[in-house]
């Protein structure tokens, strides 16, 4: 079959980090890797849902998509705003470039949030969250979206579209709620594992032309930071934009490596060098060119918490023992991919890319 007649398959397996993949057997993610390739490759950081799905879709950086985090800080509103409006996307996606050029283009995602923003141009455009009737009828009505088993569904619901729209191209993207919950050697991980690889390996089975990929990886956290507090202490006037925060809290209870600040004040960032649990301090332009952010969306200073630590409000104090698995920082940063081609991604951002040459 020539390659311009299989569909195109992006599926962005939600926190999958490779601790996930080599705890369990993945015989489905292993038949694709003896047809292409398989490897380790970095996502965008921060290290956030839907910066990188975004990045994936948009096949790009924050620098030209504009997405620089779940929250934003708009100075004119002088306020945080969730970044969860299409409006905020700054460049065309990949999938609306298929459409406009004629092809038929699906997207299936867990949040309805994240449909709005990676869904224009497709004919079909469903998340788990609020799925259109004809789909719950094909495939079932979708388990709850903070359950392991919307995962699943999504799989399932992209083997539905696949045989019945026969869509030129087609990306998938799932939930992370069970590696937010559970350790790579828990059985509800492995169980979740399995149930992808069993999804993947059915969509390798339609014989179409596939890249899995992560949006970012998962680490265990001990130490909670309050970096609000600090700067208060310090008696300097900042705003303090913690990157993980969103309206959908269950999982990540807002708490992850990665803030930006905003010095209202001009007393700069040494404040934040010598605080615990902060491990690196990048100046605007430094922390743009690095990780090929938009400068006019982070700030003053991206700070980035080491291994341990998480940002987040301490009752009372700047440092609190926690216990969660989340993500954010930079050392969330390796995630695994496969792919029917035989092709090295450096970044998950290259996985349409990968697809692009018949
Ligand atoms: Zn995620």
């Amino acid at each position: 079959m020539d390659s311009r007649d299989r569909t195109r398959v992006v599926v962005c397996l939600d926190g999958m980090d490779p601790a996930y993949l080599a705890a369990t057997d993945t015989p489905g993610w292993d038949a694709v890797a003896a047809e292409g390739a398989a490897g380790e490759c970095d996502c965008v950081v921060p290290s956030l849902t839907n910066v990188n799905n975004v990045s994936i879709v948009t096949g790009s950086f924050p620098a030209d998509h504009g997405v620089t985090g779940n929250t934003y800080y708009d100075p004119d509103r002088g306020d945080l705003v969730y970044m969860e409006d299409p409006a905020y996307v700054r460049c065309e996606t990949r999938l609306q470039a298929f459409a406009a050029a004629g092809e038929t283009v699906a997207a299936l995602v867990a949040k309805d949030k994240l449909r709005r923003m990676v869904g224009r141009g497709c004919a079909v455009a469903a998340s788990a969250e609020d799925p259109p009737a004809a789909l719950v009828e094909a495939v079932g009505p979708p388990p709850d979206i903070y359950s392991g088993e919307a995962s699943g569904w999504l799989l399932d619901a992209a083997l539905h579209v696949l045989d019945d729209l026969c869509p030129d191209v087609l990306y998938v993207s799932t939930t992370d709620v069970v590696p937010h919950k559970h350790a790579p050697t828990e059985d509800r991980a492995r169980a979740w594992v399995e149930r992808l690889d069993e999804g993947l390996a059915a969509l390798h089975d339609r014989g179409v032309d596939l890249v899995a990929t992560a949006d970012h990886g998962m680490n265990r956290k001990s130490v909670r930071v309050d970096l609000d507090a600090v700067a208060e202490r310090a008696g300097v006037d900042a705003t303090v934009v913690r990157l993980i925060r969103d309206r959908h809290t269950y999982h990540h209870r807002n708490l992850g490596g990665a803030a930006y600040v905003y010095s209202h004040d001009g007393s700069g960032g040494d404040w934040l060098t010598d605080v615990p649990g902060v491990e690196a301090v990048l100046p605007r332009d430094d922390a743009a060119q690095r990780f090929r952010l938009a400068p006019d969306r982070i700030g003053d200073y991206l700070v980035l918490g080491d291994p341990d630590t998480v940002f987040g409000p301490v009752e009372g104090g700047v440092r609190a023992p926690v216990d969660l698995r989340t993500h954010g920082s930079h050392h969330e940063r390796t995630v695994p991919y496969v792919t029917t081609r035989d092709v090295e991604l450096r970044y998950n951002v290259e996985a349409f890319a990968a697809l692009d040459n018949p």
